[in-house]
């Protein structure tokens, strides 16, 4: 697998979407490196994109009969890469335990 600076493939190789087809994976590290604003765009039209699709493709195992099978391959298919990674992420949007200042008053 190549240095994520020097990736010549698309973010993702099975999208579709003007980021994917347009732009490399290096490119796209640069520009979050150099915290430009195009990389949230890009970032953004492919996560629109993404879902997009994501919702079709469940419209349509819906109306075949199939969303069960859909969703558990869809749950095979995107695995976090890692774990611990996706964990610390998801502590970091869970709700504060602390009180709220409000709560004291
Ligand atoms: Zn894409």
């Amino acid at each position: 697998m190549p240095c994520i600076g020097t990736d010549a493939r698309p973010a993702d190789q099975e999208c579709r979407c003007p980021t994917c087809l347009t732009y490399s994976v290096a490119y796209l590290h640069h520009l979050f490196r150099c915290e430009e604003l195009l990389a949230y765009r890009l970032a953004t039209l492919h996560n629109l994109w993404f879902m997009t699709t994501l919702m079709a493709d469940i419209r349509d195992s819906i109306l075949e009969d199939g969303f069960e099978s859909f969703r558990l391959e869809f749950h095979d298919r995107y695995q976090p890469p890692d774990r611990e990674a996706a964990e610390e992420q998801r502590a970091k949007r869970r709700p504060s335990t602390r009180p709220r200042d409000s709560a004291l008053l």
